[in-house]
């Protein structure tokens, strides 16, 4: 399970300070250090846990937690709201452009997940928000992607522009953002190509695409399985292209937590969605707040 460790470590630190009628500089210390020695151990980037650790510090030995009643518990309260920011305190939404189609790009390494990602997006935004998304399968250098993609897209019974793997991805693009204005879709999802680490070829191609097309949102997939690499890597996208947010994947497997407590703070993008499994469904939008309550339990 995600977040196993971490959510053990930091259950175990705030029951010993939960029930306290009165919590001292000391035990504040304390929890401090205890809560830093847990998300280093979770691969969260250490100046994120400097910073967090700093913070919660500042607040616990505040008035609102000393001169409360129960101080113990406020104590958890404040772990709990900064974990929450953390990871951005508020659900965010997708953009809809005023004018349709909204354009979405998804770009990431191969291997994070982006195909299944745009497939997933597309059957959300039919189902939960009613719309009529296109997708658009411009990964022409990882030889399935196009296949996958345009099976999945008649698993979802969704159109799926493409022209094959020798057409220029830009072109390819364009084209697809034609049809899909063509034949009034409201949503357009281009699935674009990744590599196995960032290099300066592909990010020019994405550059291009984003030049061309200019996308409403660009979606960064990254593999929260990847840790710190993943934050790495999301760093590098951020600085090259108009990244808009972020969907972590595989949020269902036993990731210790590096990439989704650090990401949004390293990359000041909010996470958007995460992938909760393999399955075209196990998409859910992401929820900072549900997610620091699992993490504290
Ligand atoms: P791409 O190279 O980035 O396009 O990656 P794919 O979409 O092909 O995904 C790579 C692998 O990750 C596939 O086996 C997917 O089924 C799997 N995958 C994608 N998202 C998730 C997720 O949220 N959870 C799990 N468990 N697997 C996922």
């Amino acid at each position: 399970m995600a977040f196993e460790g971490l959510a053990e470590r930091l259950q175990a630190t705030m029951s010993k300070i939960k029930g306290k009628g009165k919590v001292n500089e000391a035990d504040v210390k304390e929890m401090a250090r205890e809560v830093r020695l847990a998300l280093l151990e979770a691969d969260v980037n250490f100046k994120v846990v400097k910073q967090f650790v700093n913070r919660i510090k500042e607040r616990a030995v505040g008035q609102e937690v000393m001169k409360s009643l129960t101080p113990g518990q406020q104590v958890i309260k404040v772990v709990n709201e900064e974990l929450t920011e953390l990871m951005g305190k508020e659900e965010s939404k997708l953009e809809v452009a005023d004018k349709a189609p909204t354009i979405v790009m998804m770009v990431g390494l191969q291997g994070s997940g982006k195909t299944t990602t745009a497939a997933k997006l597309a059957n959300h935004l039919r189902k939960e928000k009613n719309r009529n998304p296109m997708l658009v399968a411009a990964d022409v250098y990882r030889p399935a992607a196009i296949d996958q993609l345009q099976t999945l897209g008649k698993q979802l019974e969704m159109p799926v522009f493409s022209k094959g793997t020798e057409a220029n991805p830009v072109d390819i693009v364009r084209e697809g953002v034609e049809q899909a204005k063509a034949e009034n879709h409201d949503y357009v999802l281009l699935d674009t190509a990744g590599r196995l680490h960032v290099d300066e070829a592909l990010m020019d191609e994405l550059q291009q695409m984003s030049d061309e097309i200019r996308p409403h949102e660009v979606l960064l997939v990254v593999d929260a399985m990847t840790g710190q690499d993943a934050v790495n890597v999301a760093e590098q996208f951020n600085e090259q292209l108009p990244v808009s947010g972020v969907i972590l994947t595989k949020l269902d497997g036993d990731t210790r937590g590096g990439a989704a407590l650090s990401i949004r703070a390293v990359t000041e993008q909010p996470i958007k969605f995460a992938g909760m499994g393999e399955k075209i469904d196990q998409l859910e939008t992401f929820h900072p707040e549900r997610m620091a309550s699992r993490i504290l339990g």
